[in-house]
């Protein structure tokens, strides 16, 4: 198929901006006149310091990233932050944490070695297919952070509040950031990898207040010491150049779209088309329920896995692509990131309609 025949639901790597992808492959070969692609140039040149400082400035920029919080491009992926987190942030205390999907309850699992961990909150009894409302939560008021994953990338709910607490929140974000304003002023650390919405797999961001920075334990790996990364600016060792490069030009990319709020009015679009599409389905149901419906994942099912295998087929062979749901919920599932047009979803909404007749 060509590219103009695909629309490409994958939940991560996923789409990126089609004109993103056209400036990389310009710049290939001979990168800004220095005679050599970025992926071959020294992290300490002045080339590569002026691409990692825009990337840097956009995202400050572009998400209104206050100055008391710094700006750290990783590697390790989101799974690495599991870690991370209780590894700089839990010492000689508890964490509570909201288990809200597969990610959140991994975090938790691997925050487990390292300090005491509490459950604030479990989604497990109800399949995930909701979020926990502000009553529910058991907070603890001596917590050193509460965790929680805002969309739940696999089940397809998402957090439509920000959770009111004593301590720090913490948030995960890989699937979700860059796709509506966010008030970092609330927040100790945000993280995201960057392969849902931003660049290649292989860049992780860290959003932190510097104030929790330096109370690590003392087994901290220094590549995984916030403190040390902040005095370093990221660059300790060879950072994710590539993917820095391409964080740089989709940031681009959403300042030209309008910025992050313009995403947050696409994305509301892209999802009511197929949010409508379900509610009026005689075959398909959604999986999250209706007031904690991910804007990003749209998860839904025949209620029969053949059936739902059928239609993934069938879509696929229409270029609609990678609507399978993930291994461990099964389903269907439609990620519908930032570089997704509305087009898309119309064209799987349209597709659903023309499957139910023939199957119902
Ligand atoms: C994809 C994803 C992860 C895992 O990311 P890796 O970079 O593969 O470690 C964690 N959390 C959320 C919400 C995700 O969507």
């Amino acid at each position: 198929m060509t590219r103009e025949e695909v629309y490409n639901f994958s939940a991560g790597p996923s789409v990126l901006p089609r004109s993103v992808l056209e400036r990389a492959a310009a710049e290939m070969l001979n990168y800004g006149g220095t005679g050599m692609s970025v992926m071959e140039m020294s992290h300490r040149s002045a080339a590569f310091q002026e691409i990692f400082d825009r990337a840097k400035a956009s995202l400050r920029e572009l998400l209104a990233v206050p100055e008391s919080h710094e700006i750290l491009l990783l590697q390790g992926g989101a799974t690495l932050q599991f870690a991370a987190i209780p590894m700089n942030l839990l010492a000689g205390g508890s964490a509570d944490y909201a288990v809200t999907g597969r990610f959140s309850a991994l975090a938790a699992e691997e925050a487990r070695k390292y300090g005491a961990v509490r459950i604030a909150a479990d989604g497990s009894a109800d399949g995930f297919a909701r979020i926990p409302r502000p009553d529910e939560l058991s907070l603890d008021g001596e917590a050193k952070y509460f965790y929680y994953c805002e969309n739940n990338t696999i089940y397809g709910t998402q957090w439509h509040y920000v959770p009111e607490t004593a301590c720090p929140l913490v948030c995960d974000m890989s699937s979700d950031i860059l796709t509506h304003p966010v008030d970092f002023s609330r927040y100790g650390l945000v993280y995201a990898g960057a392969q849902k919405n931003m660049a290649p797999a292989g860049l992780t961001v860290v959003i932190l207040d510097k104030a929790l920075a330096g109370r690590e334990l003392p087994c901290t790996p220094k590549i995984m010491r916030y403190e040390t990364m902040i005095r370093t600016d990221s660059m300790l060792n060879t950072p994710p150049c590539w993917c820095i490069y391409m964080l740089s030009l989709t940031l681009d990319w959403v300042r030209e779209q309008g910025g992050v709020a313009a995403m947050e009015e696409r994305a509301r679009e892209r999802a009511a088309i197929l949010y409508g599409a379900l509610d009026e389905s005689r075959l398909f149901r959604g999986r999250a329920r209706k007031e904690d419906r991910s804007l990003m994942n749209v998860t839904f099912t025949s209620g029969d896995a053949g059936t739902d295998a059928r239609f993934a087929a069938g879509a696929a062979a229409r270029g609609l692509v990678s609507v399978k749901g993930h291994k461990s919920a099964g389903g269907l599932r439609a990620s519908l990131y930032n570089a997704m047009p509305a087009e898309g979803a119309a064209k799987l909404a349209e597709y659903m309609r023309e499957f139910e007749r023939e199957h119902v």
